[in-house]
């Protein structure tokens, strides 16, 4: 269900009328697309009330605030299982070695389960 608060939401105005795009709030902070949206929402009558449903959001501008893309970055990592393994992946690392040991092990033990 659509919040009501979305019906005067500043930036929906201004996609609709070619002002901007629904990516800028989506930009990375360097493009100068960010700063267009961030402009917009400081004008914006529900601010308040994005910003409210930005807390359950990875990702995007919500009520003037940036949210970065879900890196995982601060995910604690539970070496040598294979989530570990898989947390050093999602960070963009490769696993360590007590990880990656977990990892090929749990492969192969589900190989022999269908085998
Ligand atoms: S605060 Fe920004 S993102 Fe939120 S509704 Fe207003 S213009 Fe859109
Ligand atoms: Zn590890």
């Amino acid at each position: 269900m659509t919040p009501v608060w979305h019906a005067d939401a500043l930036c929906a105005y201004a996609v609709k009328t070619g002002y901007a795009l629904h990516e800028d709030w989506y930009a990375p902070a360097t493009e100068p697309a960010h700063h267009a949206a961030l402009k917009i929402c400081k004008q914006c009558p529900v601010a308040q009330l994005c910003a409210a449903q930005g807390d359950y959001e990875r990702h995007g501008i919500w009520g003037g605030r940036y949210r970065e893309p879900d890196t995982h970055k601060d995910d604690p990592i539970n070496h040598g299982t294979e989530a570990g393994a898989a947390t050093h992946r999602r960070r963009g690392e490769k696993p360590c070695r007590p990880c990656l040991n977990a990892s090929n092990q749990a492969d192969n033990n589900r190989r022999k389960a269908v085998a």
